[in-house]
């Protein structure tokens, strides 16, 4: 996979891809992440990438010659017509779900906004798709881009170690993940529960199941609406919130 980063501020990207996954998956040749300088598409001898609003009001306006100019290059040394995704509050919200999709791409462009954010014929013209990660408004679109990256990357066949555990991650099957304990079985009085050191796998994964949809419904109840359940589990959950006796819950 080919992403590639316009950015006014590369530099921000250094340590985070430098590390853990990311890394290891560029080191492996699963995906080349390349960071491009904004400001090098400038045409002016004072490498201007931004200017006043129109019309009036705070802050400044990056400039669309620099974006076009930056996109048009990397598209044409890619020899492809690479989607363009634009960073910005304003975009549909980030998921495990888009970064699934996206997951299936060759590649990508992102391009990260900064100041007031970035001429209107950017988004209208340029962008393919305009993604937001969360209800919340950023200094810049670096930290999103770098949020987007390390979701997509992690999800390339070979990223990470043991692929069975993408499969068992928060918000994949439509629920919160399990509780999780390691070592040592009783810490400070507070003890593991006893099916999971049972050796029973088929009642640890039914305690699992059981412990996920309760946790979703305690904390996202928005996530079960679309989630799939059995009868079975349906009845089950429905006891837990009813409080019927003799079910234990955690
Ligand atoms: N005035 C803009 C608005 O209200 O939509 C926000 C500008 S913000 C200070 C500067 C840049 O940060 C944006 O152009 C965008 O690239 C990035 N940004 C900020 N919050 C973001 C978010 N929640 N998701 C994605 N990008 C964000």
């Amino acid at each position: 996979m080919d992403i590639h980063i316009l950015t006014l501020f590369p530099g921000m990207f250094q340590g985070p891809f430098a590390e853990s996954i990311v890394r290891r998956a560029a080191d492996q040749g699963l995906v080349s992440i390349a960071l491009h300088q904004i400001r090098d598409y400038t045409t002016d001898k004072h490498h201007t990438v931004d200017d006043y609003s129109y019309g009036g009001g705070p802050g400044m306006v990056m400039k669309p010659e620099p974006v076009f100019a930056a996109v048009e290059d990397v598209r044409s040394q890619a020899g492809a017509a690479l989607p363009v995704i634009l960073l910005t509050p304003q975009g549909r919200l980030f998921s495990q779900g888009i970064a699934d999709e996206l997951a299936k791409l060759p590649g990508f462009i992102l391009l990260c906004g900064h100041y007031e954010g970035v001429d209107e014929r950017v988004h209208r013209h340029l962008a393919s798709d305009e993604i937001s990660i969360g209800d919340y408004v950023l200094t810049g679109g670096e930290l999103p881009a770098m949020v987007l990256v390390d979701a997509v990357v992690r999800l390339l066949p070979g990223a990470v170690g043991s692929p069975e555990s993408l499969a068992e991650d928060s918000l994949r099957q439509g629920v919160l993940q399990y509780p999780l304990y390691t070592r040592p079985a009783d810490f400070r009085g507070w003890k593991v529960p006893e099916v999971l050191v049972s050796g029973n796998h088929q009642e640890v994964a039914r305690w699992r199941r059981r412990q996920a949809l309760v946790r979703t419904r305690r904390r996202r109840p928005d996530l079960l609406v679309k989630t799939e359940l059995t009868l079975a589990e349906h009845r089950w959950l429905e006891s837990q919130l009813s409080g019927a006796p003799g079910i234990e819950i955690d």
